[in-house]
Protein backbone atom coordinates (compact mmCIF):
# COMPACT_ATOMS: atom_id res chain seq x y z
CA UNK A 1 0.00 0.00 0.00
CA UNK A 2 1.25 3.44 -1.25
CA UNK A 3 -0.22 5.23 2.02
CA UNK A 4 2.15 3.85 4.29
CA UNK A 5 4.01 6.19 5.98
CA UNK A 6 7.55 5.05 6.12
CA UNK A 7 8.77 7.87 8.45
CA UNK A 8 8.21 8.05 12.46
CA UNK A 9 4.89 10.51 13.12
CA UNK A 10 6.02 14.17 13.93
CA UNK A 11 4.92 15.96 17.05
CA UNK A 12 1.62 17.42 15.44
CA UNK A 13 0.33 14.09 14.22
CA UNK A 14 0.50 12.48 17.11
CA UNK A 15 -0.90 15.46 19.33
CA UNK A 16 -3.97 15.92 16.72
CA UNK A 17 -4.29 12.00 16.86
CA UNK A 18 -4.49 12.06 20.69
CA UNK A 19 -6.83 15.02 20.36
CA UNK A 20 -9.01 13.15 18.06
CA UNK A 21 -8.73 16.53 16.15
CA UNK A 22 -7.61 14.47 12.28
CA UNK A 23 -8.74 13.92 9.10
CA UNK A 24 -10.28 9.94 9.00
CA UNK A 25 -7.38 9.45 5.94
CA UNK A 26 -4.65 10.96 7.93
CA UNK A 27 -5.98 8.75 11.59
CA UNK A 28 -5.56 5.58 8.73
CA UNK A 29 -1.89 6.66 7.90
CA UNK A 30 -0.81 7.06 11.49
CA UNK A 31 -2.51 3.73 12.66
CA UNK A 32 -0.90 1.79 9.91
CA UNK A 33 2.62 2.98 11.16
CA UNK A 34 1.52 2.81 14.78
CA UNK A 35 0.98 -0.98 13.73
CA UNK A 36 4.74 -1.49 12.77
CA UNK A 37 5.98 0.96 15.18
CA UNK A 38 6.63 0.62 18.95
CA UNK A 39 8.28 4.10 19.23
CA UNK A 40 5.20 5.92 18.36
CA UNK A 41 3.38 4.09 20.04
CA UNK A 42 5.15 4.68 23.34
CA UNK A 43 5.01 8.37 22.04
CA UNK A 44 1.04 8.26 21.01
CA UNK A 45 0.29 6.38 24.79
CA UNK A 46 2.48 9.47 26.34
CA UNK A 47 0.61 12.31 24.61
CA UNK A 48 -2.79 10.32 25.24
CA UNK A 49 -1.43 10.28 29.04
CA UNK A 50 -1.18 14.04 29.11
CA UNK A 51 -4.27 15.08 26.73
CA UNK A 52 -6.41 12.77 29.85
CA UNK A 53 -4.30 14.47 32.33
CA UNK A 54 -5.02 18.33 30.97
CA UNK A 55 -8.25 17.81 30.31
CA UNK A 56 -8.82 16.11 34.47
CA UNK A 57 -7.21 19.25 35.59
CA UNK A 58 -10.01 21.38 33.03
CA UNK A 59 -12.54 19.60 34.40
CA UNK A 60 -11.47 19.65 38.36
CA UNK A 61 -10.96 23.85 37.67
CA UNK A 62 -14.68 24.15 36.43
CA UNK A 63 -16.13 21.98 39.61
CA UNK A 64 -14.28 24.26 42.14
CA UNK A 65 -17.18 27.21 42.82
CA UNK A 66 -14.73 28.06 45.90
CA UNK A 67 -12.11 29.74 44.17
CA UNK A 68 -14.38 32.36 42.22
CA UNK A 69 -14.78 33.72 45.79
CA UNK A 70 -11.17 33.84 47.01
CA UNK A 71 -10.38 35.75 43.52
CA UNK A 72 -12.92 38.37 44.72
CA UNK A 73 -11.21 38.76 47.59
CA UNK A 74 -7.22 38.90 45.81
CA UNK A 75 -8.73 41.73 43.80
CA UNK A 76 -10.07 43.16 47.13
CA UNK A 77 -7.07 42.67 48.56
CA UNK A 78 -5.19 44.20 45.75
CA UNK A 79 -7.13 47.43 45.66
CA UNK A 80 -6.49 48.01 49.54
CA UNK A 81 -3.28 49.86 48.96
CA UNK A 82 -5.02 52.31 46.27
CA UNK A 83 -7.85 52.48 48.81
CA UNK A 84 -5.31 53.80 51.55
CA UNK A 85 -3.66 55.86 49.41
CA UNK A 86 -6.59 57.61 48.23
CA UNK A 87 -7.29 58.15 52.06
CA UNK A 88 -4.32 59.46 53.15
CA UNK A 89 -4.15 62.30 49.96
CA UNK A 90 -7.93 63.05 50.93
CA UNK A 91 -6.21 63.66 54.68
CA UNK A 92 -3.18 65.39 53.51
CA UNK A 93 -5.17 67.79 52.02
CA UNK A 94 -8.00 68.35 54.80
CA UNK A 95 -4.96 69.14 56.93
CA UNK A 96 -3.29 71.29 54.67
CA UNK A 97 -6.54 73.26 54.15
CA UNK A 98 -6.64 73.24 58.22
CA UNK A 99 -3.50 74.77 58.42
CA UNK A 100 -4.14 78.03 55.61
CA UNK A 101 -6.91 79.53 57.98
ZN1 LIG B 1 7.48 5.47 14.15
Amino acid sequence: MASVINRHLDEEEIEKYSLNSISEAETGHIEEHLLICEACRQQVAQSDLYVSSMRRAATRLRNAPPRTRQHSWAAATRLLPVLAAGVLVVLAAFVWFARQR
